[in-house]
């Protein structure tokens, strides 16, 4: 396992937002690096991997940059680069959610233990994922409440339906990947009038390398190559998640092969061989059919760089 897979953020006012781009590209050209990278005025939003030797400079580098001096990483070992190329771009909004939020109402962090604490108590809480469907659909935290959102916009009207149905008073605990989109996120119910609201620091990631699988089952998806992760290399989780053609359950991701169709689908191996990559009858009989290859496995289709499930 040569290299790092990283992923890490910060919220910080950043004055010029192209300039740290470019700076970032002037250091990155000729390593053995890919990444996807956004910077914007509000701060850094990070998933990159890298060599370890180059891995190590660049955390070492950008803790060294003005305005990013707060970062930390999560860090995961690979054996190869696992992003589709070098990205590093400006962004307006670090997390799409098409509204105004103000992040200094963003909710209480629990760091994994005491998260793992809140979990083990008799307390009465609310526990949500703000993943979106195909993300908790192969692994959650047991009992998480898991709403039926398909991009994170889509949690803009959720947080209606989950005030209609809760107390302002409900103790709510919220988790993600990374950490990001709760910060986010907890900031939004707590605009809608949630008063008790807690994000689980660092994310799904941070809680597997402090934690493990405990309260976890199955899989943790991540937006490259790799498409789902173990939460805790050492620990086998429950498989999560059930074939899309067959019901048996399933854990691997592949992208329907009607390039037309490209939805990101759970398969199990016989279905994927049978429908040769389809996610159903229509789309194998469709005209513009990408070739099943049953030994490469199900490799996700990429277009301009981006993960079709992102
Ligand atoms: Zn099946
Ligand atoms: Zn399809």
């Amino acid at each position: 396992m040569n290299y790092l897979v990283l992923a890490y953020y910060l919220f910080k006012d950043i004055k010029n937002p192209l300039e740290a781009v470019s700076q970032h590209k002037a250091f990155l050209k000729g390593r053995d690096v890919s990444s996807r990278i956004y910077i914007s005025e509000q701060g850094i939003n990070g998933q990159m991997s890298a060599s370890r030797l180059d891995a190590i400079a660049y955390m070492e580098w950008l803790v060294n940059q003005e305005g990013f001096e707060e970062v930390t990483f999560k860090v995961h070992s690979s054996c190869e680069n696992v992003f589709p190329h070098l990205t590093v771009k400006y962004r307006k909004q670090l997390v799409a959610i098409d509204r105004e939020v103000d992040l200094s109402k963003r909710g209480e962090y629990l760091t994994p233990s005491e998260w793992r604490k809140a979990l083990e108590s008799n307390e009465k809480l609310l526990l949500i994922d703000v993943r979106n469907d195909y993300e908790t659909a192969v692994g959650h935290f047991k009992g998480a409440l898991l709403p039926p959102c398909k991009t994170f916009r889509e949690f803009n009207g959720y947080a209606d339906v989950l005030s209609e149905n809760f107390a302002p008073d409900t103790r709510i605990l919220m988790c993600c990947t990374g950490g990001i989109r709760c910060e986010v996120y907890s900031a939004v119910l707590k605009e809608k009038g949630f008063e008790d609201v807690s994000q689980l620091k660092g994310g799904i990631i941070q809680y597997g390398l402090d934690e493990g699988i405990a309260h976890w089952e199955g899989k943790l998806f991540v937006f490259d190559e790799r498409l789902t992760i173990a939460l805790d290399e050492q620990e086998e989780s429950v498989t999560v998640g059930s074939c899309k053609h067959c019901s048996t359950l399933a854990d691997i991701y592949y992208n329907c092969a009607n390039m037309d169709c490209n939805d990101l689908f759970l398969c199990c191996k016989g279905c994927a061989k049978e429908h040769q990559g389809c996610c159903s009858d229509a789309c194998k009989s469709a005209s513009r059919l990408r070739l099943f290859n049953e030994e490469s496995g199900p490799k996700p289709f990429r277009r301009k760089g981006q993960l079709l499930a992102k």
